[in-house]
């Protein structure tokens, strides 16, 4: 089969590998019908997530039907088309018995964490994937929900939601301020208003990211360059602050930003991958009465969010905006990884 596999540092290619077989009873092998890249996977490429050695096979979102079950593997069958989660789930330790998956203990990839696909152990930029403890970590797929609609939940949709909107506890009629409006960030916007948020605003440095913003359900969008846009959101809060911040870039300055906007009793839900040291002001925050929450997505809200796409009342597809065949992943990557002048969100490379 082909694969996209990683060569090191600034190093990728689509190439001829072996396809994979079932390793262990609980495994399925899935054959990917749609595929997508994510951030993350140009953090790989530039060498900034040691773990993921060459030759791993990239990606951790995707969506096809299985050709082959392993033996212990009960509740699915060869033909069944499947959303595969970003995160694996063994679903019997104790922390998938709480619903925190992202620290799943089953030995697969490594105990403890739960994103092992393109990281750990190979990923779903392949033309086939083998998937660790199926059961858990793969969705059936209604004929309704589309491929692109699916593979949305693989990964963004969870985490702008649950790292985002959940950990952020957003209530009927909070303002909500969401840094970073890239699919991480519009996903919060979208399922924030699905909580009743009253006000949702955007803050980005992109202008076509904020307008795209308003589709996602944004009621209001600062651009983030002006060197008035602190006093831009504190005016649409009659100067208290916003009930919840979301940061969704995962830079120091924008964590920051995030802290300063909240009204004394709220919420700064932090999304962003930080790769670098990131200060917490306890000595100005403390007397606030601020909650600050942080986390690896757990995906245990993808069936629920699954259901909202089936109902239509999440806009899924609206993240896609370039599509590929998968030779030509290469150009999908050249695309995606010039988004601010592709305009690219999302892009999805299919059979
Ligand atoms: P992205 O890079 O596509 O989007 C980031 C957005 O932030 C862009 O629109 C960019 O213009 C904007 N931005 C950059 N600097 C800014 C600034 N100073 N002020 C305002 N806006 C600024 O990223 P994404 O795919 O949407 O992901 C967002 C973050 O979420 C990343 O850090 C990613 O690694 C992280 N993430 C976290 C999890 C998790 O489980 N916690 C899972 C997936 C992704
Ligand atoms: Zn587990």
């Amino acid at each position: 089969m082909k694969a996209l596999v990683y060569g090191g540092p600034g190093q990728k290619s689509w190439t001829e590998v072996p396809n994979p077989i079932i390793e262990n009873p609980t495994d399925v092998i899935v054959k990917i019908d749609a595929t997508t890249i994510c951030g993350t996977d140009l953090h790989i490429l530039k060498g900034d997530v040691p773990a993921v050695t060459p030759g791993r096979i990239l990606g951790h979102e995707g969506v096809g039907k299985i050709t082959e079950v392993g033996s212990s593997v009960t509740n699915l069958k060869v033909g069944d088309r499947v959303l595969i989660s970003c995160i694996k789930s063994c679903g019997s330790c104790a922390n998938c018995k709480i619903g925190l998956y992202s620290h799943c203990l089953g030995e697969e990839g490594a105990a403890g964490i739960g994103w092992v696909f393109g990281h750990l152990i190979n990923g779903t930029q392949a033309e086939y994937v083998r998937v660790p403890y199926a059961e858990n970590s793969v969705y059936k797929l209604p004929d309704t929900v589309t491929d692109e609609e699916a593979v949305m939940l693989s990964d963004i949709f969870p985490t702008g939601f649950e790292i985002g909107v959940q950990y952020g506890g957003v209530k009927p009629g909070d303002v909500v301020a969401v840094v970073g409006a890239g699919p991480v960030g519009l996903a919060a916007i979208a399922t924030a208003g699905l909580y009743g948020a009253a006000r949702v605003i955007a803050i980005d440095l992109d202008a076509n990211r904020l307008e795209k913003s308003r589709e996602f359900g944004a009621t209001d969008t600062v651009l983030s360059g002006d060197s008035s846009w602190k006093a831009k959101v504190m005016a649409m809060t009659d100067g208290a602050g916003v009930d919840v911040a979301i940061e969704a870039v995962g830079v120091p300055e924008t964590f920051t930003m995030a802290t300063e906007i909240v009204r004394p009793g709220g919420h700064v839900a932090n999304v962003g991958v930080h790769g670098k040291e990131v200060a917490l002001h306890l000595e100005n925050l403390w007397i606030q009465n601020i909650f600050v929450s942080m986390g690896l997505v757990n995906t245990n809200t993808t069936p629920m969010l699954l259901k909202l796409v089936e109902s239509k009342k999440l806009p899924a597809s609206m993240m896609v905006t370039h599509r590929f065949k998968f030779d030509q992943f290469l150009e999908a990557y050249d695309t995606f990884g010039r988004a601010a002048e592709t305009k690219a969100l999302k892009v999805v490379i299919s059979q």
